[in-house]
């Protein structure tokens, strides 16, 4: 694909974006996170070149990676991958736009450790595993609320903005839906949160029907990657 084809096939995906966000409301936003994790910097400059600037990557050494090559460009990194403990440090270190990928209490009061011991703070999200699966990482839903009312109390170095969840693993539509539902009304139930990101190449405008207000997007975004 030539750059000017490129930028016509995401057009495309931006217009289903839009049009999935209009029959919300009008006053509904959703942002874009274009997943990096399956291409070179390459990949993420030519999408950059279209005016994309937030990018998530699902592994710390890559995220690093890329962020030493592309330290020039203007972009805002996320991270959504599972986050091992031994990799707390370097992920402080890099400073990420947002942490969505928070799955667990233990792992928030260890971050939040170190991040007290660092002197910093990081913006975070608490990923739900809506579906419960077994495949997946995240708190339970019942548990949702609790837990993030427990690291909003204990964790003063961790800004909570909301929740990430992905969306069941299955070709059923009604069962997918029921997933995001799940997320967007533990979502409602939260003081002060305001991302709810949930939404994928293969699901996002199911997503932004049950309210997501941010679709990561890889595959769709990075055709013939
Ligand atoms: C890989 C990944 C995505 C993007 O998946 P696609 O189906 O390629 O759009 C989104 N969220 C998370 C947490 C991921 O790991």
């Amino acid at each position: 694909m030539t750059q000017t084809e490129y930028k016509i096939y995401i057009d495309k995906i931006v217009e289903r974006i839009e049009r999935a966000r209009i029959l919300v409301s009008e006053h509904h936003i959703v942002k874009v996170v274009a997943v990096s994790k399956y291409v070179d910097t390459e990949a993420v400059k030519a999408l950059y070149a279209i005016g994309q600037r937030a990018f998530g990557e699902n592994k710390v050494q890559d995220m690093k990676t890329k962020m030493e090559t592309l330290e020039d460009l203007p972009l805002e990194w996320h991270f959504i991958g599972s986050l091992q403990k031994n990799k707390i440090n370097q992920l402080i270190d890099l400073d990420p736009f947002l942490m969505q990928s928070l799955h667990s209490l233990e792992l928030a009061q260890a971050l939040d450790k170190r991040l007290e011991a660092k002197g910093k703070t990081m913006e975070c999200l608490l990923q739900i595993n809506s579906a419960k699966e077994e495949t997946k990482s995240g708190v339970m839903p019942e548990a949702a609320s609790d837990i993030y009312a427990q690291i909003a109390e204990s964790c003063p170095r961790i800004d909570l903005r909301g929740v990430m969840s992905i969306g069941a693993h299955t070709e059923n539509n009604d069962h997918i839906k029921q997933s995001f539902e799940t997320t967007r009304k533990i979502f409602d139930g939260l003081k002060g949160a305001e991302i709810c990101s949930m939404g994928m190449s293969g699901d996002f405008e199911l997503a932004i029907a049950c309210g997501s207000t941010m679709v990561r997007l890889g595959s769709l975004l990075f055709p013939g990657r």
